[in-house]
């Protein structure tokens, strides 16, 4: 018996699919040869947790599944999820080819669906950073939390150029200009690492293509209405950018170039980004988005055969999946899909399933659960937030607010409020406020940074608040949504509650700073003289800390603004470089200057004394090497350890007058900066005003003029000399 329990090791590959050892190309070559139609249809196809069992997938051969936004499993934390997503690829390792599936979920900033993710900003603070590094970092720090739960393929980054402030969907742009987005694209890299399949490499999904960001009026799935060079002068260049960094998967948007749906657009898909653009990864469908190609309602044959000739390889299809692979297999047996478009399509799915290494690693990498929320990666957002921070108004350099000393009053809904602060996407599809998921709001920022230096008080619609508060901290916006909720087409202000918080503490007569806690620029202009500091802090995350580090000069703002900024409403579309007025232009956002110079300057030069007269005298010295922030050097008198300042100058000279005769003067000299520091003081020169001692010259006579000049003889006279003699 204790033979027969000693099974041989498992044969290495048995197949040459299976061999690890073989280049990709062969991998793929083999097992799509030995696949049947209905397992080809089944890896095209990706359906939504909630809609599929375990036997589903072993049966219907399932190539994806997803979560959708917020559809999370029951114990809704890291691990909850590694242990669904392990049972659903069990599931596609259980059938006689064992190919695993993918995992798909929206971690569009941080694996936000999951409770204890850190959540960062929103792409558009992050396009307000104008740090492409720094994204970069965010989304290696994300392929992590995402690798823990098992999740193989992120529908992120957001792509979208946004033109139209009352797009709802505006935050998940990084900003309206395409070299912009462009630049951002460094967090394909950071996703997949450099190459898929190394540690912790997740797939990345550039969307949504194309033309998401420019519809008319900012609808959401609306109509792009452009020529073909403004489109791809406009929309196209950040995907190129991805491309470039070898982004694994495309997805594309619900809207239509003009009139006509992306889902159905052969000339978009296959022309030019399989074509001409060379893109050779997957090219996936949004969620239900091919329903809408025929105009009708629900899935149609016309919609399935439309989508996979556009050139469509992977079709999320979350619950009418199994109607799906029956069109589309009616559609190939009548001729009307090729075999080779499915094959097409198959083999770009199983490729990167190689090429992630799922055949060798199908289940989550758990050990990156120890780095899941934690602080490395909060660190980071927090740095990512303090960045993202654009200081838009500072009268009177009411910013940076001194941590220390009298009393702070805090307002506003969104100081206090994880799930305001973080927005859509958040935990649920459209965002919730409240205590949704573990972080630091914006208030707890602020006491953690003020401490006991100051006295804190809270009330988010500002009651209480009386003269005696040095300052008051509005935080103030927009309340959560995502697609299809978020579209504003008329109105984009705040909304009245915000507005009679900000008239209460205007009217307590203490200076205001707003902090716009928002997905997007709002029309603020007619409020804006009324309040001394405006910040806008865009949907910061989880990481509130990073506010308050702005707020009290903590981390000097280098925010700049990836929008510009609209004067009304009725403005949008407003854009950089359209003609039209904005509040603030696009790249505005100010600093805060040098910090002040807590160092003296270094000491000038020992004083030299010239033209000494009874009365006055010149003194001169090399100037305080340590000139940033000179403002100016003191002469002093010194009388034993007594100091009289005589004469202040901006330069290494000074005349000093009314001195007395025949009196003995040291004198020393002091260097300035602009904060009144003073330097050590120079070396002395003594400067004695009587004839006797004073060891200079006297002053020149005048006047010189001859009188009773005769042939032996003349008298001089001149106006004597004013010193000394
Ligand atoms: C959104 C996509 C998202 C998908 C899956 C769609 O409604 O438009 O951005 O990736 O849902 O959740």
């Amino acid at each position: 018996l204790a033979t027969l329990a000693v099974a041989p090791p498992a044969s290495a590959a048995a197949l040459p699919y299976q061999d690890p050892a073989l280049p990709v190309a062969t991998r793929v070559a083999d097992l799509m040869s030995r696949l049947t139609l209905d397992e080809k249809l089944g890896q095209m196809t990706q359906a939504e947790r909630a809609s599929v069992s375990n036997s589903d997938i072993t049966q219907y051969r399932l190539g994806s599944v997803l979560s959708g936004g917020g559809s999370a499993p029951g114990s809704n934390n890291a691990t909850g999820w590694a242990d669904m997503t392990d049972g659903f690829q069990n599931a596609a390792l259980a059938t006689p080819l064992g190919i695993p599936l993918l995992y798909g979920a929206d971690a569009v900033h941080g694996h936000n669906n999951v409770v204890g993710a850190t959540i960062f900003p929103h792409n558009i603070g992050l396009g307000a950073t104008r740090d492409p590094d720094l994204v970069q970092q965010i989304g290696r720090a994300v392929a992590e939390e995402v690798t823990a739960t098992g999740v193989d393929w992120d529908f992120a980054p957001c792509l979208c150029v946004a033109r139209n402030d009352r797009w709802g969907r505006t935050y998940e742009s990084f900003g309206e200009k395409p070299e912009l987005v462009g630049s951002m694209a460094t967090i394909v890299t950071g996703l997949q690492g450099s190459s898929l399949g190394g540690t912790a490499s997740v797939l990345a999904t550039a969307k949504h293509y194309l033309g998401d960001g420019g519809t008319t009026n900012g609808t959401d799935q609306g109509n792009t209405q452009l020529s073909e060079a403004e489109l791809r002068a406009i929309h196209l260049p950040p995907f190129q950018a991805a491309i470039q960094r070898g982004v694994g998967s495309v997805m594309i948007s619900y809207s239509s170039w003009n009139g006509s749906k992306l889902h159905g657009n052969q000339y978009l898909i296959t022309t030019v980004l399989k074509g001409e653009l060379g893109f050779s990864g997957i090219v996936v469908s949004d969620w239900n988005g091919i329903d809408q190609i025929d105009g009708a309602t629900g899935m149609s044959a016309t919609d399935v055969r439309s989508a996979v000739n556009a050139g469509i390889d992977m079709v999320m299809v979350p619950t009418a999946w199994k109607s799906f692979i029956d069109l589309l297999r009616a559609e190939v047996n009548a001729g009307r899909v090729s075999t080779s478009r499915i094959d097409d399509a198959v083999r770009r799915i199983l490729t990167k399933k190689f090429e992630l290494g799922l055949f060798e690693r199908p289940l989550a990498d758990r050990s990156f659960l120890a780095t899941f929320g934690g602080s490395a990666h909060r660190a980071l957002a927090r740095q990512a937030v303090a960045k993202s921070q654009v200081v838009l108004k500072n009268a009177g350099n009411v910013l940076p607010i001194a941590p220390s000393g009298g009393k702070i009053f805090v307002a506003g809904r969104h100081a206090d409020n994880i799930g305001l602060q973080s927005g859509g996407w958040t935990v649920s599809w459209q965002g919730a406020s409240g205590n949704t998921t573990p972080g630091t709001t914006i208030l707890q920022g602020i006491r953690n940074t003020v401490g006991s230096g100051a006295t804190v008080t809270y009330n988010a619609s500002g009651s209480g608040i009386d003269s005696s508060y040095r300052v008051a901290i509005a935080v103030v916006g927009e309340q959560p949504y995502a697609e299809g909720q978020g579209d504003r087409p008329s109105g984009m202000g705040l909304d009245s509650t915000d507005l009679n918080t900000l008239t209460t503490l205007r009217n307590a007569g203490v200076p205001v700073v707003v902090v716009l806690v928002s997905g997007r620029p709002l029309d603020i202009a007619s409020q804006l003289g009324n309040w001394n500091g405006l910040v806008a802090a865009w949907l910061p995350g989880t990481e509130g800390q990073g506010v308050a580090d702005v707020l009290f000069g903590a981390v000097q703002p280098t925010g700049k603004l990836p929008m510009t900024w609209m004067s009304s409403a009725s403005q949008q579309p407003i854009n950089d470089g359209d003609g039209k007025t904005p509040l603030f232009a696009y790249g505005y956002g100010l600093s805060y200057g040098a910090p002040a110079d807590t160092t003296p300057p270094s000491a000038p030069g020992t004083p030299t004394a010239s033209n000494v007269t009874a009365s006055s005298a010149t003194l001169s010295w090399a100037a305080s090497t340590d000139n940033v922030g000179v403002s100016g050097y003191e002469v002093v008198r010194v009388q034993g350890t007594g100091e009289t300042v005589l004469a202040s100058s901006a330069t290494a000279t000074a005349t000093l007058t009314g001195l007395s005769a025949s009196t003995a003067y040291t004198f020393a000299v002091y260097a300035k900066d602009a904060a009144g520091n003073r330097s050590t003081r120079s070396g002395t020169v003594n400067v004695a005003t009587s004839p006797s001692a004073d060891g200079y010259p006297p002053t020149v006579p005048a006047n010189l003029a001859a009188s009773n000049v005769t042939s032996s003889g003349a008298t001089l006279t001149w106006t004597a000399s004013t010193d000394d003699t």
